[in-house]
């Protein structure tokens, strides 16, 4: 049984044309740069190295705080509700 991943939207690639990154237009992805592409719907942004360390480095931290499975808030649902 495969183990489900939650980070199947993600990815590294070389960009295929120059263009600009999608967090910071003064952000300029040469052709044949690597980036992070992350799924937006039907498509996928793509970040340059700076920004997608930031990005990975945010995601670390929200696995570091899932990893304890400890719930974020008490539940107000009543059990069996
Ligand atoms: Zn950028």
């Amino acid at each position: 049984m495969a183990v489900r991943s939650i980070l199947v939207q993600v990815g590294v690639d070389h960009a295929g044309k120059a263009h600009n990154c999608q967090a910071n237009a003064k952000h300029r992805i040469e052709k044949g740069d690597l980036r992070l592409k992350i799924r937006n719907g039907m498509g996928w942004d793509h970040y340059c190295k700076s920004c997608a360390n930031q990005i990975v480095a945010k995601a670390f931290q929200r696995l570091r705080e899932l990893e304890p499975m400890t719930p974020t808030e008490p539940s107000s649902v009543p059990l069996g509700a």
